[in-house]
Formats: C-alpha cells, sequence, structure tokens
C-alpha cells in the first residue's frame, strides 16, 4: 500500500483549515497532516512543522516556505485568507506541489502569474462553486464548453428586496442562511462580491473567457454549480452545502473518500429554484468582470478595496452599502499598472490606501 499523502495546512484555525483537519483526522490510512500554520490559537498536534504567527512577522515568511517546498510535503491547501496568501502559493507551485486553494483572492490578483506558474498541474478548487465545475469537467474537453454556470445562494438579503442595504447590520450580513463560513466570506456572500470574485477565479482556473461564466441565483444551495456544453446538455454536481466535500475530493484525486459528507436525501430536493441576478441591487458581479476584462492591476484593487472596506464595516466604520461603493470609486479613481507581481502587489497597496484615505466620508451616521 502506498504512504498517506503529506498534507500542509496554511491557515488551521480558520473554517475551511478546521475542516481540513478534520477530513485529515478521519482519513489517517490515506492522509497525513504534515504541517501547518495558525494564528493565534494553538492546536495540539503531531507535525514536522508546527508555524504559529502571521505573515511578515518574524520568521514566520521563511518557516512557511521551508515547508511548503519540504521534499516530503505533497499537497499544499492555502486557507490563509486575502493578498498574504499569494507568496506561499507560488512558492509551494514553484516547489512542484499539488496545490488546493481556498483563498480566491490569489487568482482574483494574480490569476495569469499563477496559472503560468502551476502549468500543466493546474490547481485543485477548494471553492464548492469551482470544485463543482472541475467534477463536471472530468473527462470533458474544454473546447466543447459553451458556459460554466456558478450558483449563488443570493446571501441574506437577496430574498429581501424592500431591505434598504444602508440600514444592514454586521450582525444581519454575518448571518448566512446555508453555508458556515469565515466573517469575511459571509460578509462578500451579502454583497454578492464573493460571486464578482469567483467568476474571475473560474476564468482562471479553467481558462474559460469572462463572458463564458455565467451566474445564477439558486437559493437552495444544492446545485453547488454547472457547466453547459456546446451540445445543449448541462451537467451539475449537487450535495449538501458542506466544505468537507470539495476539501476532500482536492487532497483525495482521483480518489473520492467514503462518507466524507453524509448522503444527499433525494426526496430532500424537490423544490430547487433559479433567478437571474439583479445587477442593479448587486453590481459586484459586473464590477468584477468590468476589472478583470480591463486588468492591469484592476482586479488586485477590486480585491484589495473590498478586503478593506469589509474590514471597515465590521469595525462598524462605514455602512453594508458602503463596501461596494467603496471598490466602485476606488476603481474609478486607479489609474492602472503593469503585470508583474511588482505591479499586482504595488495596486494592492494603492487600494489599500485609497480605501483607509477616503473611507471617512462613507462612516456611518
Ligand atoms: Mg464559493
Amino acid at each position: 500500500m502506498t504512504r498517506p499523502v503529506n498534507v500542509a495546512v496554511l491557515g488551521a484555525t480558520g473554517s475551511i483549515g478546521q475542516q481540513t483537519l478534520d477530513v485529515i483526522d478521519r482519513n489517517p490510512a490515506r492522509l497525513r497532516l504534515f504541517g501547518l500554520t495558525e494564528g493565534r490559537r494553538s492546536t495540539e498536534r503531531e507535525a514536522d512543522h508546527l508555524i504559529q504567527g502571521q505573515a511578515g512577522e518574524g520568521d514566520f515568511d521563511a518557516r512557511v516556505e521551508a515547508m511548503v517546498t519540504d521534499p516530503r510535503c505533497d499537497v499544499v491547501v492555502v486557507a490563509i485568507p486575502g493578498a498574504r496568501a499569494l507568496a506561499p502559493t507560488l512558492a509551494a507551485l514553484k516547489a512542484g506541489k499539488v496545490v488546493a486553494l481556498a483563498t480566491k483572492e490569489v487568482l482574483v490578483m494574480a490569476g495569469d502569474l499563477v496559472m503560468r506558474v502551476a502549468g500543466e498541474r493546474g490547481i485543485r478548487p477548494v471553492d464548492s462553486e469551482h470544485s463543482a465545475i472541475w467534477q463536471c469537467l472530468w473527462g470533458e474537453r474544454i473546447e466543447s464548453v459553451r458556459r460554466l454556470v456558478i450558483t449563488a445562494s443570493g446571501g441574506p438579503f437577496w430574498a429581501h428586496p424592500d431591505l434598504n442595504l444602508d440600514d444592514v447590520t454586521v450582525e444581519q450580513a454575518l448571518n448566512h442562511p446555508k453555508w458556515s463560513m469565515g466573517p469575511k466570506v459571509t460578509v462578500d456572500s451579502a454583497t454578492l462580491m464573493n460571486k464578482g470574485l469567483e467568476v474571475i477565479e473560474a476564468h482562471h482556473l479553467f481558462g474559460v473567457p469572462l463572458e463564458q461564466v455565467a451566474v445564477v441565483i439558486h437559493p437552495q444551495s444544492v446545485v453547488h454549480s454547472m457547466v453547459e456544453f456546446v451540445d445543449g446538455s448541462l451537467k451539475a454536481q449537487l450535495g449538501r452545502p458542506d466544505m468537507r466535500l470539495p476539501i476532500s475530493i482536492a487532497l483525495s484525486y482521483p480518489d473520492r473518500l467514503p462518507a466524507a459528507v453524509p448522503p444527499t436525501r433525494l426526496e430532500e430536493l424537490s423544490g430547487l429554484e433559479f433567478h437571474a441576478l439583479d445587477e442593479d441591487r448587486f453590481p459586484s458581479v459586473r464590477l468584477a468582470r468590468e476589472a478583470a476584462a480591463a486588468g492591469h492591476g484592476r482586479p488586485a484593487v477590486l480585491n484589495a478595496a473590498n478586503e478593506e472596506a469589509v474590514s471597515a464595516f465590521l469595525a462598524r466604520e462605514i455602512p453594508f452599502s458602503g463596501i461596494v461603493l467603496t471598490v466602485e470609486r476606488a476603481l474609478a479613481a486607479f489609474h492602472g499598472v503593469g503585470d508583474t507581481l511588482q505591479d499586482i502587489l504595488e495596486a494592492d497597496r494603492w487600494a489599500r490606501e485609497y480605501v483607509k484615505d477616503t473611507s471617512g466620508r462613507l462612516r456611518a451616521k
């Protein structure tokens, strides 16, 4: 029998990190925890590398690089939120590792660069929608694809068209109807910016043009996404909204781990709904598409401005409706840069400064 797959988990204390550790614990014959990084909380675990701290603190970055490039490491799960995940992802890819990517910001910021470094190996998605699309594409040719269709639950506010988005509280925004996730992605789900980021993510992961990536509202979150083919056929992946499934597949591909999640009961699946996205009320997807099409650092600005605006909202410094407005203003004010890693990091820095300098004007009353 072959040895278990050695897995390094970047961001072990977050929601995806914790669920990854759970998947590893439940499959000791197949998976082994090789190392992890964690923020403040400490895990009582045995592993070759246990790294505490944050990017940029002390020798944290050097220790992470040593872990993800260690010859014994097989798979690196990237689940550090935000732009800080970019450097370790590139280090792991350059060392020839399989990367299971939960941090979509990496592809939003630097998708062309990251996919070039990944080459033929590609990247295994740990985002439920992209995992669904990946599974639908197994055995298919990309030339046969007409559209990728990303499903969106719509978040907590989609179903309440009369609700004034200026009045939304932090508690309301964090109360996601279907998925249990960290605060950043939960707020992104409420603004629909999560879908904007996911359109860009899908475009890079699967090499499909932006205009061939569609978004549809599906409140039940049972169909995790779909692929439409040139012959008119539509393939979907269905299941419970449980991140342990995409995590398991990313770790065990091409095998499937038994009982990764409880089975889906077909009799519970009646009444699946699909609705068009109202882009006037939720302009995030349009903004993301435009930023990605224009390029030259704009996707990095979109991402960084959104991260800073979400933080300001969670700190009760700006209203909910100020998040997308901030991103829109940052994109309008940005003049564009080149496409090197340096340029992308510069665009990221610019956007963060811009939001910090201007968010006072949006402060909640
Ligand atoms: Mg997702």
